[in-house]
């Protein structure tokens, strides 16, 4: 049995979906761990009824003495590494998110402890974790030999299930000095309403073949209707077809969908990195040669003007 703490990250006052397949695997594979959720922003008996759900025994609400904890990222991995202390976690995880890169890295440098950053199956018992290397060609099992396992779960990798337990809420105020360099003075918010596309359960990505920015609209329309976000190849991006915030692969974001469905997407290596542990994945694509179809689990050979269309009809 480990103490193995998890950052939970919320998103509109909401706990993420993605924080219950790290919690899974914080349970272990026996799912003996007592599973400590550390929170930043939430409220921890709000949190309790979604947390308990899925194994959590103590919900940690984290505050600082002295300071304003949401405006910087130093003062929130000072928390944090003060939490870990405190409860004597053994590992502390969380997402292979915007906000995890940052903190994780930060408690590592702090801590002059390892990282294991983006990992796509962690086993805190073992104190190893696996991750995609040279772009998803390779997979590699690390293990770790320090007091404290650090590492960042890919979004969606790890399925979330279900193991009920009775979580109890606990105040924690970390003493950290307030000497930090980097303070956030304001939050730009992107495209409100739209799924976020490192937790979308389904996202359609447009490549070259989109033609222009206008013609994206096809795409939200059907993403609407599937509850799904739109991603952009970097060709796609590269001719101002969209921003890169919606850019997936090496230089983009890395995204783990149930299903992905690439339109007009050749499949290019750089691509593949960030999207290649997608559950399922589907190749619309009017050349039958595409290197996508060799990785795709369902291949259209058609036009995406016509097969989006006709997709966007078909669940309307
Ligand atoms: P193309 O390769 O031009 O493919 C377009 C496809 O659309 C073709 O297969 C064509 O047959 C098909 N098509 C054309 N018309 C239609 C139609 N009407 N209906 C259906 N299909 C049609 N790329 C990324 O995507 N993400 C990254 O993060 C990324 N990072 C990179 C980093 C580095 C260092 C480098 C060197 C490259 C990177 N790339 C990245 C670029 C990558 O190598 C490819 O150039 C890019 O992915 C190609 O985008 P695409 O598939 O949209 O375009």
């Amino acid at each position: 049995m480990t103490r193995t703490g998890v950052l939970i990250e919320t998103g509109e006052g909401k706990i993420k979906e993605t924080n219950f397949g790290v919690l899974t695997a914080a349970r272990g594979k026996a799912g003996d761990n007592e599973v400590y959720a550390l929170l930043l922003d939430g409220d921890a008996e709000a949190a309790k009824a979604e947390l308990s759900a899925f194994g959590v025994q103590k919900i940690i609400a984290i505050s600082i003495a002295s300071g304003d904890l949401a405006t910087s990222p130093e003062l929130q991995a000072d928390a944090i590494v003060a939490a870990a202390k405190e409860y004597e976690l053994k590992a502390v995880m969380g997402l292979a998110s915007t906000t995890g890169r940052d903190l994780f890295a930060r408690m590592a440098a702090t801590l002059d402890l390892p990282l294991i950053s983006d990992c796509i199956s962690v086993d805190v018992n073992e104190n190893s974790a696996v991750k995609s290397h040279f772009s998803g060609k390779t997979f590699a099992t690390i293990k770790v030999e320090a007091e404290l396992m650090l590492c960042t779960v890919r979004p969606n990798a790890i399925e979330a299930v279900k193991a009920p337990a009775e979580a109890e809420a606990i105040s924690f105020s970390a003493t950290v000095s307030d000497g930090a360099k980097v303070k956030i003075i304001e939050r730009k918010k992107g495209d409100g309403g739209k799924v976020d596309l490192t937790e979308a359960p389904v996202i359609l990505t447009g490549g070259r073949a989109i033609k222009s920015a206008e013609n994206f609209s096809m795409l939200e329309e059907c993403a609407a209707l599937l509850g799904a976000a739109v991603g952009a190849s970097r060709a796609a991006v590269d001719a101002g077809y969209a921003p890169h915030s919606m850019q997936v692969g090496q230089t983009g974001k890395t995204v783990g969908p149930k299903l992905y469905l690439a339109c007009g997407v050749s499949g290019a290596v750089q691509h593949f990195a960030g999207m290649k542990t997608s559950k399922v994945i589907v190749g619309i694509n009017t050349d039958k040669d595409a290197p996508i179809f060799a990785k795709s689990d369902y291949g259209i050979i058609g036009d995406i003007f016509e097969v989006i269309p006709a997709l966007t009809e078909a669940l309307k």
